[in-house]
């Protein structure tokens, strides 16, 4: 840190990226990553001719994307907002609803960008436990007097909320606004998508890194009132109108154009976590059951922390976090049927020389 940084931020914790370790080729089950590469469509996307075009700003509403987006989700263009991965969104909405002591409310065990970004725009933020089983008490986001951030499917659980229990707190909250951050929706949970038409303080957030294997091209959108929606781009257009490459531009509406191909993923990437949710509850584990492309899983046979160590010498990487309330828990991302194999072997073999 210089002697030149703002003091604001001598003790601001930052978010800490899943490991990329570079001295070997790991089976990488810890960033919840698609194990399945882009469509023979988004490939093709990203051609000469859109190369050369890089010299060239990229359209800076992304006008084609945009209105695909809409149409996938029945909404008009004015509810659609672009941006660089789903968490440029979540620090618009953040600077935009909650920064300079206004409040917002989140849970303990969530997504851990939101208490990095309500400390980096001073927001006053209170933390909402999660109850004994790690699920959401809905009634505990009601009626509060400040911004909602809910992950659903929450991260690192998997568990998510009925359309029913996000509706409720998005109408018992009428004068601020509710993000759910649906980066894991499209693996089995609701979208709160439909009701955007119907309360204007919704803003649902998604992603093309999770189930449109696109988490190296940065791409998420939110969809929300129009309102919300003009928000987020005055903000966008205070800070870098061209947030969006064009090479991701073009990759992400073919991507769109090839939903199919990503369905079928989704379907392979859910029977892969039943049939893994399965090995692990033989071996003893305790696997929440999860609507996301990963699984929260422990076991009274080895600690959290040890079985992520010996798996990663094993060259498999899983995500342990040493949060108190969930250090002997893991976090596993569902890969192909191939590397959930290795892993449950890998695993069996721990234990036993345990
Ligand atoms: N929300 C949640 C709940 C996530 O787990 C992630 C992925 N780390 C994101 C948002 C951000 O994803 P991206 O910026 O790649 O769209």
């Amino acid at each position: 840190m210089s002697k030149f940084l703002d003091e604001r931020y001598n003790s601001l914790a930052a978010y800490v990226p899943g490991e990329q370790p570079q001295d070997k080729k790991y089976i990488k089950l810890n960033t919840n990553e698609s194990p399945y590469p882009p469509s023979p469509e988004t490939l093709a996307a990203v051609n000469v001719g859109e190369t050369e075009a890089l010299r060239l700003y990229p359209d800076p509403d992304g006008r084609i994307l945009t209105k695909k987006i809409a149409d996938l989700y029945g909404v008009e263009s004015k509810n659609v907002f672009l941006a660089n991965g789903s968490d440029d969104i979540l620090n618009f909405a953040f600077i935009a609803y909650c920064a300079n002591g206004r409040k917002v409310y989140f849970a303990d065990i969530t997504y851990g960008f939101y208490s990095v970004f309500a400390n980096l725009h001073s927001s006053d933020y209170t933390v909402i436990p999660l109850e004994d089983d790690f699920s959401i008490d809905a009634d505990k986001f009601c009626s509060v007097d400040g911004c909602v951030f809910i992950a659903n499917p929450n991260a690192p659980t998997g568990l998510a909320l009925s359309l029913q229990e996000v509706e409720k707190i998005v109408a018992t909250n009428p004068d601020n606004v509710v993000v759910i951050d649906e980066a894991y929706v499209d693996f089995g949970a609701e979208s709160a998508v439909k009701l955007v038409n119907k309360y204007n303080n919704l803003l649902v957030v998604q992603t093309f890194s999770k189930s449109r294997s696109m988490a190296g091209a940065r791409l998420g959108f939110a969809i929300g009132n129009e309102e919300i929606i003009a928000d987020l781009h005055k903000l966008r257009y205070s800070t870098n109108p061209y947030n969006i490459n064009r090479l991701t531009l073009a990759a992400g509406s073919a991507t769109i154009d090839s939903q199919n191909y990503y369905d079928d993923n989704c379907q392979k990437i859910m029977d892969t976590r039943a049939w893994t949710t399965a090995e692990l509850e033989k071996l003893g584990f305790f696997v929440l059951p999860s609507r996301a492309n990963f699984i929260f899983a422990t076991s009274d046979k080895i600690d959290g922390g040890e079985l992520y160590l010996k798996l990663k010498e094993q060259g498999v990487l899983i995500r342990h976090f040493a949060t108190e309330r969930i250090k002997n828990f893991n976090r596993i991302t569902i890969g192909t049927p191939e590397e959930m194999q290795i892993f449950i072997n890998n695993v069996k073999e721990i234990l036993e020389e345990n």
